[in-house]
């Protein structure tokens, strides 16, 4: 096993150029003004429309900056709930590595470990709270039977899925925490500013090297 030593800066410069190369950037404003305005004139139909495409095109977004694997289809068509699983999945996982990176470094590293959990307990309780209100994207409920459904009913559901897009983004820059190098498993977890950023290197000081 070889370990491979990335400074900082390489890292940074790695970031910029995905930026600059994909279609990576987000700005999810537009999105959530759109839904709350459709809300605003009871228009609850549009509304669900919005909201859904919106959190299409986000957690497609999510998936490509986390290197989430979706299942493949032919058709290169992928509904949100494959986008919307795929890029929880991942994003658990990669804070979990990220935890018990932190962890081998001990108190160093307590302070990070805390934030990593907090932030994790927050994913988990947002994606069951989005999890319940998932009715309000129900892309089979006929265009009619929304008619039945209230600002009140609504607003729940646009909250819900606000929160759980939220713990994506790093509230400082507004931008989504993706996978740095290693592609799949990633070396490093990090958003725009690195404010909220985690390396996936343990520490192995106490281990023996062999050869
Ligand atoms: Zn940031």
């Amino acid at each position: 096993r070889t370990a491979r030593i990335v400074s900082n800066q390489t890292l940074k410069h790695f970031y910029q150029w995905s930026i600059n190369t994909g279609p990576q950037m987000i700005d999810d404003q537009d999105m959530w003004t759109e839904v709350y305005d459709a809300i605003e004139k009871n228009d609850i139909s549009e509304a669900a429309a919005r909201l859904r495409n919106g959190l299409e095109r986000f957690f497609e977004m999510i998936c490509n900056a986390l290197q989430a694997p979706v299942p493949y289809t032919s058709s290169h068509r992928w509904d949100f709930g494959v986008f919307r699983s795929a890029a929880i999945g991942k994003y658990r996982n990669l804070l979990k590595e990220a935890k018990k990176a932190l962890q081998s470094w001990g108190k160093d590293k307590q302070d990070q470990f805390m934030a990593v959990q907090q932030l994790e307990e927050r994913v988990s309780q947002a994606a069951i709270q989005a999890g319940e209100e998932s009715w309000g994207i129900n892309s089979n409920v006929h265009f009619n039977e929304w008619s039945n459904f209230s600002k009140n009913d609504f607003l729940p559901v646009v909250n819900a899925y606000k929160e759980l897009c939220a713990t994506f983004l790093c509230p400082s820059c507004g931008q989504p925490i993706r996978g740095i190098g290693g592609g799949l498993n990633p070396e490093r977890i990090q958003c725009a500013c690195d404010k909220m950023g985690w390396s996936m290197n343990k520490n192995r000081t106490v281990k023996k090297l062999a050869g």
